[in-house]
């Protein structure tokens, strides 16, 4: 039988994009669907603007700390509008620079929503063809979750919305205790908004090691962000004054803009998976083994879609593995192991391996080693605060199983610290490794 294409790829985001310019330059056939804007989720409306929006709150820090350090720094004001606009220039950007490299890599590539209709065939909604393809990728990635499931739900938004907002909130409540509601909280916090952040468990970033999330909180809190715990919203209304809140716990707020960062789900819905017999898991998320393998021999996925590891690189790694495997001759195995993450808060957590209550959980003995302190500039800066560095260690072989960082370049540091926790380092390791004086890092080479 013959196709179109060897590869047709649904969804132009970071894990979508990867398979197919691989794929191509293995010398398959490859079309990719797009039905918004290529670059997906991380580049128009996730990390990247996120990471943005999270340098710009940040220069409140470096002119408040300034005078520390001799400068006098004018009356300093932030204007939404200018940064938006030099925002979306650098999406943009972005953009055409994905849309070349498909290019340049020979993929077609197709501005349309795509549905498949059957075994090997794709409808693309732009113009009614349907095209067929020997290999279907589905790396339509995930949308955030809406249904709060209290009365008035349709008054508050999501981070997708928050990238393009005119201007900014003074007033601003924040949904949920994840990464995308801590992240946001904190940078309009940053920003100068009046941010409260409300979540329903016990201590934000369910997951994460519980002293972390802990100190994070108390950081968090230090700098004027209001974190409410174990209370979720009952009511949102209009009203002249703003949109109010009530919540189950009878707080009563007003706010000019409500969040709701309370996860994210697959996108698969109207996709046509049940058409070719796919049984999806109930979130809606394309079941994997392995890579990219679903059920059927000739449909895969990669990325947010699968749910499994909800990251940028993850998606990336197995588009790449997917392509070197189906087309580069070669298996390409993705280790879903050890992945390094960073929550980019200020100040911000990086994490890699296990957190205490992991290792509790599976019954693992294990010594932790702990350093606090006050990081040098914040001394003259006048600035309150400290950095929060904890190394986890096998009791039994002294290999470090967890390293988690709360403060200033936590993701910086961490990334690299993952090389060594991967290649199985020991406490020892990074003890022999001579300190570089004077950084923060050092610390983790210090610690005893
Ligand atoms: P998360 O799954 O991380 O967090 C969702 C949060 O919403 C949890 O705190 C959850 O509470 C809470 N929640 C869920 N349902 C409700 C509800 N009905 N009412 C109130 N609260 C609710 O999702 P995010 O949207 O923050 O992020 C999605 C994924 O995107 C992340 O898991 C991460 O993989 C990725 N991401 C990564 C970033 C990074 O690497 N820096 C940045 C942003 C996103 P509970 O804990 O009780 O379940």
């Amino acid at each position: 039988m013959s196709f179109d294409y060897d590869l047709f790829v649904i969804g132009g985001g970071s894990g979508g994009v990867r398979a197919a310019r691989i794929a191509a330059g293995h010398g398959a056939r490859v079309a990719v669907a797009e039905e918004y804007r290529v670059g997906g989720t991380c580049v128009i409306r996730g990390c990247v603007p996120k990471k943005l929006m999270v340098y710009a709150a940040r220069f409140a820090d470096d002119f408040a700390d300034a005078a520390g350090f001799g400068w006098t720094v004018g009356p300093a004001a932030f204007d939404w509008p200018t940064f938006l606009a030099a925002k979306d220039r650098e999406i943009d950007r972005l953009e055409a620079a994905y849309g070349t490299n498909l290019d340049r890599s020979g993929v077609e590539v197709l501005r349309t929503r795509a549905e498949i209709v059957g075994e090997h065939q794709i409808r693309l909604l732009a113009d009614g063809r349907t095209v067929t393809a020997a290999h279907v990728l589905v790396a339509t990635g995930a949308t955030p979750v809406r249904d709060a499931g209290f009365e008035g739900e349709a008054l508050a938004v999501t981070s997708e919305e928050v990238m393009n907002w005119p201007e900014r909130p003074q007033r601003l409540l924040v949904l949920g205790g994840g990464y995308i509601a801590v992240e946001f909280a904190s940078l309009f916090n940053g920003l100068g908004t009046q941010t409260t952040l409300l979540y329903r468990g016990e201590e934000i970033l369910r997951g994460f090691d519980l002293e972390v999330r802990r100190h994070l909180h108390g950081e968090l809190s230090a700098r004027g962000l209001e974190v409410i715990t174990g209370d979720v919203v009952a009511r949102l209304e209009r009203t002249p004054e703003g949109l109010r809140a009530t919540t189950r716990g009878g707080r009563v707020s007003t706010h000019d803009a409500v969040v709701l960062a309370i996860g994210r789900r697959p996108s698969t819905a109207g996709l046509g998976l049940d058409r070719v017999g796919l049984a999806l898991a109930p979130n809606g998320a394309v079941p994997v083994t392995g890579t990219a393998a679903t059920a059927l021999p000739w449909l895969h996925a990669v990325g947010d879609v699968t749910d499994r590891v909800a990251l940028t690189p993850v998606a990336i790694r197995e588009g790449h593995a997917f392509a070197d495997t189906l087309f580069g001759g070669r298996t390409v195995e993705v280790s879903h192991d050890l992945i390094p993450t960073a929550v980019f808060s200020t100040p911000e957590v990086g994490t890699v391996g296990a957190g205490e209550e992991d290792l509790q959980a599976i019954g693992r003995g294990y010594d932790v080693y702990r350093a606090t302190f006050r990081p040098m500039r914040a001394v003259l800066a006048g600035r309150e605060g400290r950095t929060l560095m904890k190394i986890l260690v096998d009791a039994a072989d002294d290999r470090v199983l967890g390293v988690h960082i709360v403060g200033p370049d936590a993701a910086e540091m961490i990334q690299v610290v993952a090389i060594a926790v991967r290649m199985g380092a020991r406490k020892a390791d990074f003890d022999a490794t001579m300190a570089l004086h004077p950084s923060a890092a050092e610390e983790l080479v210090t610690m005893r």
